[in-house]
């Protein structure tokens, strides 16, 4: 039978994979984590019971959070990434050449130790002179920020404990501030088939505060039904007005400039969150 690690994504329903071992768990001060080494996707970061990424298709989630935004915004020089301590959104947004810095606030330093010890392709960019890590609370961070930044990017969990005030009206108020006057931001907004009410508020939200607002998706198989989504908020460049026949200066494996825009097509169920 092998040993089997299961995500309850509701009550009544869950994923689950075949396990080599556990590489390490611990109660830290925010959260139970657990690195897995599983059979299919190889290792994986679970906290609170909940995948956050797993070798084999994270490439899918870092690429979509950053590459939709900072190929909209025509000259990204500063970001923000708020969680996110695995370590694969900063990879992914040092990739973008004008980009002078980037700043992570990621709440738990033990997410971020981990993930170097065993997740080494993800959190590889760490120590980066373009990098600056702060250990502390996103939504401090974002109260004390002004005018600052050009994108900020929501890499956070699921709306429970730490990152519940993430996924609040005030906070997306406060991440309108700490943007420059073109600014964009993306927040992961987990999935539409369980968490509904969750996107509806998000994009809701968005809307009363940005000019632009906009819902985008991806396929990520270890993820709560596999389709996820992201929530933009631009103060005025539009997502979909970009060059579909661009090309990339570097590899993606998910991300494409006609992907860019594809992924703002909603089904229908999806679409009706959005109203
Ligand atoms: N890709 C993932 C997903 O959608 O499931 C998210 C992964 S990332 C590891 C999420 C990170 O957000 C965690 O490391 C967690 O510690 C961090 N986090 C949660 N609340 C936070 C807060 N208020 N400020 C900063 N980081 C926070």
């Amino acid at each position: 039978m092998g040993v089997w690690f299961t995500e309850k994504q509701t009550k009544n329903f869950g994923i689950t994979a075949e396990i080599y071992r556990s590489l390490h768990s611990e109660q830290t001060e925010f959260q139970k984590l657990d690195m897995i080494e599983t059979k299919e996707f190889g290792n994986m970061l679970v906290l609170d019971g909940m995948v956050m990424t797993a070798e084999r298709d994270e490439f899918v989630y870092h690429e979509m959070i950053v590459h939709v935004p900072l190929f909209t915004h025509p000259n990204p020089k500063k970001v923000l990434v708020v969680g996110g301590g695995d370590g694969g959104t900063i990879r992914e947004v040092l990739k973008h050449p004008s980009v002078e810095k980037v700043v992570q606030v990621e709440i738990d330093e033990k997410v971020v130790e981990y993930s170097k010890q065993f997740l080494p392709d993800i959190s590889c960019e760490y120590g980066n002179p373009r990098t600056e890590l702060i250990i502390g609370d996103g939504f401090m961070h974002i109260l004390n920020s002004e005018n600052e930044y050009d994108v900020i990017l929501v890499d956070s969990t699921e709306p429970v404990g730490p990152a519940a005030a993430l996924f609040t009206k005030g906070f997306y108020a406060g991440i309108a501030k700490a943007l420059k006057e073109d600014g964009i931001f993306v927040a992961q907004t987990d999935n539409p088939w369980f968490k509904g009410d969750l996107i509806k508020n998000a994009i809701r939200d968005t809307i009363e505060i940005f000019p632009v607002a906009r819902l985008y998706t991806c396929n990520i198989p270890t993820y709560p039904s596999g389709m996820w989504t992201f929530t933009i908020g631009s103060k005025l460049y539009d997502p979909l007005q970009v060059e579909t026949s661009r090309n990339i200066d570097f590899e993606t494996k998910y991300y494409t400039p006609k992907l860019h825009v594809a992924s703002f097509s909603l089904p229908r169920f999806v679409e009706d969150l959005c109203k």
